[in-house]
């Protein structure tokens, strides 16, 4: 790239907003998965809107990639594919932009985190739907790429469903808005669906491949009066799942139903092995009264054939929330994680299929693997970590081949991917006509195909 053109994009974002240098920008080929990326030419840190359309024409002139990122702390190789890219950097827009109560909704930029955003909004009694378990991760890549998490459970599936309209920089630099405020006379986002097709809907998921998003509308709630604790432990996998969709069946309101199995609690904490299969669940509602019932609902289900911890147990379920998200990623190892929603019907049957998949990558890769995930609505958010030893370049090599090998044998049991990124864009043409809408449309908005090429596997 010349030197005429860094000179532009600088005007654009300012002297001190251009990253050149070289081991700052490494970090960029960089998220908090195994893969590694193209290092990109330079990042650039936009604030507003202006400069993120200014980035967008300038790529256009220039023929420049553009690889987006709020957070960066994506699982599945959301790194720049192409050489002579530029990362747009969206965390200087890490703004609360209004808190509209009239419409239970608040609109932020994308390079806020969920820790950020929940600190301003309960100080209102508000809380947001859906949350990752990782809370410094921004809500821009959560939505861009269909996060779960906290939240999930009865009435939603992931930050698709908890966002009512955005503002988008499309790839020639226009700018789209969804939602309700789409009407030049609205001023509002409370609505997502009125304006013939759904085109929030369009962007979940997306992971920058078809614009940069520079505004989100969240749909928030009055925070819970109550919540309920518990943990159950099983002997039989199978039984812990089978009472997963039973909670689930009858609508217990969880906002978060987590599924560890035992050999993978021997994998993390060996001292204490062998471990039987965990369920931790919380419960959450309007009131205390409502919430004693629930967890009545709840132990009617999970301690038929699971055993209740006590409370202590269920206390430090929220007490070590972070200790948990760190330990099941980093404690044995860094993750290879794979992510894959699985039918919960089947739940048992898909646990049963990793276990032996857990064998085969200890035999053919010399590497331990674990699992453990989360409820979803009508789907069970498998984690599967492969675990391996960052500082050593081989066990890296064994875990990014493991982690291929898994991913297709996954998917040829009928799992579907849970967001897609550089780890299964090599499957993306396996989808067929799937696959070729997606490159039409593609090719239609991004003619030029700035918008981070090669994610997605487009
Ligand atoms: C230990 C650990 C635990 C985690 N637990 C969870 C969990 O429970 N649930 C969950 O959902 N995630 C989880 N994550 C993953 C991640 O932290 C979150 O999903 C996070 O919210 C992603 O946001 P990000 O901004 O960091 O994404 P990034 O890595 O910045 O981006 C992710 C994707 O979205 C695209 N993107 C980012 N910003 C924009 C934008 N403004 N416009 C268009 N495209 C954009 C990027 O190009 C990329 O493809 C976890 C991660 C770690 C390390």
């Amino acid at each position: 790239m010349d030197a005429g053109a860094l000179d532009d994009l600088r005007s654009i974002v300012g002297p001190e907003n251009l990253i050149v240098d070289e081991e700052e920008l490494r970090h960029y080929a960089r998220d908090a998965s195994p893969m590694t990326g193209q290092v990109p030419t330079a990042a650039v840190r936009p604030s507003s809107i202006e400069e993120v359309q200014g980035i967008v024409r300038w790529a256009n002139r220039t023929g420049t990639p553009l690889y987006v990122r709020s957070c960066g702390t994506s699982l599945w190789g959301a790194v720049p594919v192409r050489k002579d890219s530029v990362v747009v950097d969206m965390r200087r827009m890490n703004r609360v932009v209004a808190v509209d109560e009239g419409s239970l909704s608040v609109r932020v930029e994308p390079g806020i985190t969920f820790f950020e955003l929940e600190r301003e909004l309960a100080s209102r009694g508000l809380s947001v739907m859906v949350e990752p378990e990782n809370w410094h991760g921004c809500v821009g890549g959560n939505f861009s790429s269909h996060g779960s998490g906290w939240g999930t459970g009865p009435n939603m599936a992931n930050q698709a469903e908890a966002v009512l309209g955005l503002k988008v920089v499309l790839p020639d630099g226009s700018l789209l808005t969804t939602g309700s405020m789409a009407s030049p006379w609205s001023g509002r986002q409370f609505y997502r669906y009125s304006l013939a097709n759904d085109l929030t809907g369009l962007f979940a998921g997306s992971e920058g491949t078809l614009g940069i998003i520079v505004e989100l509308a969240l749909r928030v709630e009055e925070a819970p009066g109550g919540v309920g604790l518990a943990v159950y432990t099983f002997d039989d996998l199978g039984d812990a799942a089978d009472a997963l969709y039973r909670i689930r069946r009858v609508r217990i309101p969880t906002i978060y139903a987590y599924l560890a199995a035992g050999w993978t609690l021997d994998i993390l904490y060996p001292e204490k092995a062998p471990w039987s299969h965990r369920l931790r669940v919380i419960v959450a509602a309007p009131t205390e009264d409502q919430v004693r019932m629930e967890m009545g609902r709840l132990d009617a289900i999970a301690g038929a054939r699971g055993k209740y911890q006590g409370p202590a147990e269920a206390e430090r379920l929220v007490k070590e929330k972070d200790a948990w998200v760190r330990e099941f990623a980093y404690k044995a190892g860094m993750r290879a994680a794979l992510m894959v929603h699985v039918p919960l019907g089947s739940l048992g049957d898909y646990l049963r299929k990793f276990e032996s998949l857990a064998a085969h990558v200890r035999e053919v890769y010399g590497l331990r693997m674990g699992v453990g995930g989360f409820l979803t609505d009508r789907s069970f958010v498998s984690v599967i970590a492969i675990y391996f030893d960052p500082r050593d370049s081989d066990s890296r090599s064994r875990a990014i081949a493991a982690w291929n090998d898994v991913k297709v044998r996954a998917l040829e049991s009928g799992a579907v991917p849970y967001r897609i990124g550089g780890i299964w864009a090599d499957q993306m043409p396996r989808m067929g006509e799937y696959y070729d809408f997606l490159r039409r449309l593609k090719s239609t908005l991004d003619p030029m195909g700035i918008m981070s090429p090669g994610i997605l596997g487009l």
